[in-house]
């Protein structure tokens, strides 16, 4: 099971077993997490009260899924790598409602997450990006050997 999360909500997803798996620097606002023994993906103990995505594939005695929450509202959907699975009614042969329901509350809530969460991945810092022949940031032109680096992120 992965979680993409806020940094500052590490601790609350360790509680649960999950591991850092990704942190792309270590001023990143936004971390990814793992937990490879999730089971049951963590039912009912997943916060509901601070942004995230995660998805889970599915155990013995549950299928894969999808979990958002906003901070306000959490939503969780049955999805696969493939897509939605969607709760068929073979009677009139259309997708039962509470399906589509279902799914569409995810991807509302999914929507306001990934956005918390893209805000946050704008607000880091940027880094300088050195050529390696001229020691010079392709960004902002900064010499890898200027004083000023350390202090001063990238404009781009
Ligand atoms: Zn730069």
């Amino acid at each position: 099971m992965s979680v993409t999360c806020r940094r500052e909500d590490q601790a609350r997803f360790e509680e649960l077993g999950f591991v850092l798996e990704v942190e792309p620097t270590s001023e990143s606002l936004v971390i990814e997490m793992v937990d490879e023994e999730a089971n049951y993906a963590h039912a009912d103990q997943m916060p509901t009260d601070i942004p995230y995505t995660a998805a889970h594939g599915g155990g013995s005695n549950y299928g894969a899924g999808n979990i958002a929450c906003d901070g306000k509202e959490f939503a969780e959907v049955a999805a696969t790598n493939d897509g939605f699975v969607v709760d068929w009614d073979y009677r009139k042969m259309k997708p039962r409602p509470q399906s589509l329901t279902r799914i569409r509350h995810y991807l509302s809530v999914d929507k306001k997450a990934r956005a918390i969460i893209k805000t946050l991945r704008q607000q880091e810092p940027h880094k300088h990006l050195f050529s390696p022949t001229t020691n010079l940031c392709h960004h902002c032109g900064i010499h890898a050997d200027d004083d000023l680096v350390e202090n001063q992120p990238c404009v781009h």
